[in-house]
């Protein structure tokens, strides 16, 4: 079973159903960590456009030479996927997978216990509104089954 490794203090261990993987990544990395969480049956993904100051303080992405940018933050791209929790370390795994060059401005993940899920169309909570058709949950069972 994944044992989920919140804090290395012993005594807090938040415990949910859910968890949020926020994960702030390089922009031209995106695409093929989609890809890729998709082909896991990660089908929930939320995807933002942020600016972000870290390790890699103002620099730019070096593309073309080391230079400054006008301002001192890095654009980054923030992925939010909410996930089941036995989903949790593989997706992270795979994030790190198809995200790392190994240069600073990786990025970083942060890992947040979610108290419930709702969807919005039918009002239903928890399992039933976390789970989506076709997702991972879907094709675990049908391999389960067979
Ligand atoms: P339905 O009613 O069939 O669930 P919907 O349009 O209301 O359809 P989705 O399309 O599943 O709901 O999700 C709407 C948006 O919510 C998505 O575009 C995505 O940004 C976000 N989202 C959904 N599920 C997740 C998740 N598990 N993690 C992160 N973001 C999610
Ligand atoms: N846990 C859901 C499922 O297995 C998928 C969650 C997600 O795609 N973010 O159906």
């Amino acid at each position: 079973f994944p044992i989920i490794r919140a804090q290395t203090s012993p005594d807090f261990v938040p415990d949910a159903k859910f968890y949020k993987v926020e994960a702030i990544l390089r922009p031209w990395r995106i695409q093929q960590v989609s890809s890729a969480l998709l082909k896991m049956g990660i089908r929930g993904v939320t995807v933002s456009d942020v600016r972000g100051f870290g390790a890699q303080g103002g620099l730019t992405e070096r593309q073309a030479g080391s230079e400054f940018s006008e301002d001192t933050f890095v654009a980054k791209v923030k992925m939010e996927i909410v996930v089941s929790k036995d989903q949790v370390e593989g997706v992270i795994a795979k994030i790190i997978e198809e995200a790392r060059t190994g240069e600073i401005g990786d990025g970083k993940i942060f890992l947040t216990p979610i108290s419930d899920v709702i969807r919005v169309r039918t009002g239903e909570r928890g399992e039933e509104a976390e789970r989506m058709m076709g997702g991972h949950a879907d094709m675990s069972s049908a391999l389960s089954t067979s």
